[in-house]
């Protein structure tokens, strides 16, 4: 059976150009693609001049030891020079890089030139600590300006940061920490969420019971709650950063000097740390910051609603933003707190011209209903990004009407942890987007999918997706474990690195993401793609979420299995009848091969911090089998919740 072929089911018509005044004046238009593709070096050489070096690289890109990739080896760079100083030597110290929104409601604007001082200071403190280039550093934060501080202070020394999910457990910290034996802590007392104080430092405290070498925490005071210190080893960051001075001189580093370590969400497994590292990083974020959004930094209020502690927070609340010198909007809390309408609130408080967040949380908003934003004047708004997973077609085109007024593209982001920055995704002054596709490799990428034997696919095909020539911001190992990462990502097919991920060539040759291999269904001979159901799912008024897994089955093989929430007044009167209808749902939207086995109503479902759903926990129920790795679910009791409101397995 390996041959198998992909059911290829849905069908999509409708189509968004561009708006006129938007493909004016865009920053990318055809002629971009059609430079990048004659000389995808040549193009990320042109683009390394974003930055400011402290030797300029004559070299761009070194594969001689594949798949260890170097880019613009030969020269150096400082990356919190390049996010900071430079912006406020060019005049800019008065713009404000974060208008900070803390969930009770109190709130700081921070200009450039007071970032830079706080940098300083910071930087001058971890020296006065010992901090060296190359320590590791691990930072514990909620959403407040200080996370940004520390990543850069870090960044600024050569240090290497290693941010972990402020919502994670000790053990989750401490598992990270001794992956990168790390021995500097930077945390909190404690952030806000949903209305209340939560604490933070005994999280950290229990952490390092296994963690002997950690010897200096540093403790932001945000809610002032009692916290305990621990006398030689805790140091208030308030204080340890007042007794030093708020200049510093910054050193040049090689470009491939480490940046820092992020790991995965952990939504196919144990969590992978991903090394990046400094000029191509800071390349590959800036360019596609600016191009995928069109960003005009002079004019534009950028939000990127997501935390610190995933990539996303990473790539575009920190460095692609403030290396392109824009002004973004960072939000500690949760959507509903102190009510629905938050978010809005906010858009239309700072007058938010472009937001980029998940589908989980459009999802959501589906859910709670159109009125909440209908409240709110959103006008300023004209782009919308999406990432973390497939964009449903309904979700995207309830996003672009009711939140984007029908007029703002949608760009739906495709790309991973591992690559650093956006490898496809629409361009928003050029493409005619397509509801629920990636659509083309951004400019600068080659991307293919093919099929089991690395042939590419044809026009209308689906298959596995790859990544054919090296990118400047792709990770360069995993920590400490150079064999893993040749094996992960490198080993499926030669030369070429393996996504992990399904995906569809339409009849335009346009990309659309299927979900994950290992998700992926083979039922009676037939790969079915978990996205295309789910997405059939929610496009059925009853729905608000949907998810899909196949479970062993003796006579198909694999069978579907979906689990699924459903709105408001269908939830209360959810029964056999309300199943019944969604699999003749599903069997007219897609065929019968596609119909479920089994529905399960459930009134949650388990999600990575990052807002993905964690299939592999699903399938463990469906097949009844003890569940693997929760640490990074947001809330390990869904499972139970789940598991209560279900039939005895079949
Ligand atoms: P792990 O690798 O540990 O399982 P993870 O893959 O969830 O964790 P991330 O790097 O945060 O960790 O997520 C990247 C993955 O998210 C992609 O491989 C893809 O499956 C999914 N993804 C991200 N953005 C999109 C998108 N726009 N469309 C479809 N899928 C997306
Ligand atoms: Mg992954």
């Amino acid at each position: 059976m390996s041959e198998t072929e992909w059911s290829n089911l849905s069908t999509e018509e409708r189509r968004f150009p561009p708006p006129p005044e938007l493909a004016a004046q865009a920053n990318v238009t055809e002629e971009t693609y059609r430079v990048a593709a004659q000389d995808p070096e040549a193009f990320w050489a042109e683009q390394a001049k974003r930055l400011s070096w402290g030797t300029p690289p004559t070299e761009t890109l070194d594969w001689t030891n594949p798949p260890f990739a170097k880019w613009f080896a030969d020269g150096t760079l400082n990356a919190a020079y390049n996010c900071l100083d430079r912006h406020v030597e060019a005049g800019h110290g008065d713009r404000v890089a974060f208008h900070f929104e803390g969930e009770p409601g109190d709130t700081r604007a921070v200009t450039y030139a007071e970032l830079t001082r706080e940098v300083c200071r910071a930087a001058n403190a971890l020296t006065t600590l010992g901090v060296q280039a190359g320590d590791r550093v691990a930072i514990y934060l909620p959403m407040v300006p200080e996370a940004v501080v520390a990543m850069l202070a870090c960044a600024r020394l050569g240090a290497v940061h290693v941010v972990v999910f402020g919502g994670f457990s000790a053990d989750a910290l401490s598992t990270r920490i001794l992956d990168c034996d790390v021995r500097v802590v930077i945390t909190a007392d404690g952030g806000y969420r949903r209305g209340s104080a939560s604490a933070l430092k005994p999280a950290v405290d229990t952490a390092l019971e296994k963690c002997p070498d950690v010897r200096t925490v540093l403790v932001v005071r945000r809610t002032g709650q009692e916290t305990a210190m621990t006398e030689g080893r805790d140091l208030w960051w308030h204080e340890a950063l007042a007794a030093e001075a708020d200049e510093h001189t910054p050193q040049m580093f090689p470009a491939e000097h480490p940046l820092y370590v992020m790991y995965t969400s952990g939504s196919t497994g144990k969590p992978k740390g991903i090394l990046h590292t400094t000029g191509g990083y800071l390349v590959g974020t800036s360019w596609t910051h600016w191009a995928s959004f069109d960003l005009k930094p002079e004019t534009d209020v950028f939000w990127t609603a997501a935390d610190i502690g995933w990539v996303t927070g990473h790539s575009y609340l920190v460095y692609g933003p403030l290396v392109n010198g824009a002004t973004s909007v960072m939000y500690e809390g949760t959507p509903d707190t102190p009510h629905k309408g938050r978010w809005w609130e906010i858009v239309q408080k700072y007058g938010v011209t472009i937001l980029y967040c998940a589908p989980t949380a459009i999802r959501t908003f589906m859910k709670w209903g159109e009125q909440i934003p209908a409240e709110y004047d959103l006008s300023s708004l004209r782009i919308l990004g999406s990432v973390g997973e497939p964009i449903n077609p309904e979700a995207y085109v309830w996003y672009r009407t009711h939140i984007g007024g029908d007029r703002t593209p949608v760009v739906d982001t495709w790309w991973q942890t591992e690559t650093g920055m956006h490898m496809i995704a629409p361009m928003p002054g050029v493409t005619a987007g397509k509801p629920g596709a990636a659509m083309r490799p951004v400019p600068g990428v080659s991307i293919d999918v093919v099929d089991d034997e690395a042939r590419p696919v044809a026009d209308g095909h689906a298959g596995l997706l790859v990544i054919t020539k090296p990118w400047p911001s792709m990770l360069r190992t995993l920590w400490g474990d150079d064999q893993r990462f040749v094996d992960t990502y490198w080993s499926r097919f030669e030369g070429l690195y393996f996504a992990g991920d399904g995906a569809k060539k339409d009849a335009d040759g346009d990309l659309w993401l299927l979900g994950r291999v290992d998700d992926v269904m083979n039922v009676s001979g037939h790969r079915m793609s978990t996205t295309e159901i789910e997405s059939s799912l929610v496009s059925h008024p009853k729905v608000a979420e949907a998810a899909v897994v196949g479970a062993k089955d003796e006579t198909t093989g694999q069978a579907i299995v979906a689990f699924v929430i459903l709105r408001g007044e269908a939830a209360e009167q959810a029964g056999e009848d309300v199943v019944a209808e969604l699999r003749e749902h599903v069997a007219r939207d897609i065929g019968k091969i596609a119909r479920p086995r089994q529905i399960m109503v459930v009134p949650e479902l388990p999600k990575t911090r990052s807002g993905k759903i964690m299939r592999r926990l699903l399938r463990d129920i469906a097949e009844d089998r003890e569940l693997g790795d929760v640490t990074t679910l947001t809330d390990s009791s869904v499972m139970d919740l789940i598991k209560d409101k279900l039939p005895s397995a079949p």
